[in-house]
């Protein structure tokens, strides 16, 4: 018997995408036999971090690396890096931050939900989120002018499709901060495709999540220059002890760095687009949808479907009929007000690509 009929759980068609409150997403074996093996182990922590540092450091181009317990600590752990440096006093004392610079600066179209907000992780560190320009603007010179205050602990720079506004392009705004010796922090959750871009935009710390697209058990994966890194580090023996990653976290994490790795990249995305193109050319042929394939506004190389309705109110309807179905089929639903759902295709077998189209076939004639 499975967990889900063990517990009585719900089964779950998950087309949303790295959705946290669905279990994010599946692990390759691979990744499973790693996590395993190390939850029937002991190890040296530091040591297995030591690895950790080396290994992701050789996978990504970064000078260092380390793992925490997920992307959110990855933010709280790197602003409270920023504040306090390596100084063991001012880490012990966290999240007071008397006599520390405590200005978080970031785009206020930057400050996204993601399940709760993302300021909230700024002020876990004892930090104060400083919102420049608008939540549709951002200009250089908005910037700057937060930039320019002496009680400045970083800039912290969110890319995600959930960002809003334009915005000065992410490399200036690490320009402007480091012209002004501020660091810059970017969290790149569901970026992990993207770490080298995301690197060379010259931010002191790239934040991705363990367990979105690259599979591993929950972890927040930190990298960046080996000051900034080894002071993220070190809050292990602050605020940080509460947001550790585990063993199996870190052996799991690495295990899928090698996974992807060994990926042939070209072929996978080939996979991915003959996928979701077979899905859309089925769906397209249904009453009273328009299907196509959708491209990832942040260059995420993968498409998603794309199924247009007459109206929101038939979008929302549709989403709801497929959530109250059993297995219960989770869709994307950030654009149902414009009569769009979004499907993405990546982790679903050919089974569930059909199960899909039976649902849909089956509401949208009925
Ligand atoms: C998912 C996400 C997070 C949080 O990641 P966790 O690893 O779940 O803590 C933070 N920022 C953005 C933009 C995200 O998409």
């Amino acid at each position: 018997m499975g967990l889900h009929d063990q517990y009585g759980l719900t089964h779950v068609i998950n087309a949303r995408g790295p959705f946290t409150p669905l279990g994010v997403s599946r692990s390759d074996p691979r990744v499973a036999a790693a996590t395993a093996e190390a939850l029937g182990e002991f190890f040296v922590m530091e040591e297995v971090q030591d690895v950790a540092n080396r290994v992701l450091a050789e996978a990504t181009g970064a000078q260092a690396a380390t793992v925490v317990h997920c992307t959110s600590s990855a933010i709280t752990l790197a602003v409270a890096a920023s504040m306090t440096g390596p100084s063991p006093e001012r880490i012990a004392a966290l999240p007071d931050s008397s006599g520390m610079p405590t200005r978080v600066v970031l785009p206020a179209g930057h400050a996204v939900h993601y399940g709760h907000p993302l300021v909230q992780d700024i002020r876990l560190a004892g930090a104060t989120p400083v919102l420049a320009g608008t939540e549709d603007d951002c200009a250089l010179d908005d910037l700057e002018r937060e930039l320019a205050h002496p009680d400045t602990a970083c800039l912290l720079l969110v890319s995600s499709r959930m960002v809003r506004g334009a915005h000065v392009p992410l490399a200036d705004a690490v320009a402007a901060a480091h012209r002004r010796g501020v660091p810059a922090v970017v969290d790149g959750a569901a970026q992990d495709f993207r770490i080298a871009e995301l690197l060379a935009t010259g931010a002191d710390l790239v934040l991705v999540s363990g367990q979105k697209y690259l599979g591993s058990p929950t972890a927040g994966v930190v990298l960046g220059g080996a000051g900034p890194v080894s002071a993220v580090r070190a809050q292990e023996k602050g605020i940080g002890r509460a947001m550790k990653a585990s063993k199996e976290a870190v052996l799991g994490v690495l295990a899928a760095f090698q996974v992807r790795q060994e990926t042939d990249l070209g072929a996978w995305q080939h996979a991915q687009t003959e996928k979701a193109t077979r899905f859309v050319e089925r769906a397209d042929a249904l009453p009273g949808v328009r299907a196509t394939l959708a491209s990832d506004p942040t260059g995420l190389p993968f498409p998603r479907a794309s199924l247009r309705m007459d109206t929101a109110a038939d979008a929302a309807a549709l989403a709801g009929a497929l959530r109250a179905g059993s297995p219960a089929i989770w869709v994307m639903d950030h654009r149902q007000d414009d009569g769009e759902l979004l499907l993405e295709l990546v982790p679903l077998t050919d089974g569930e690509i059909d199960t899909v189209l039976d649902r849909l076939g089956k509401l949208l004639a009925g």
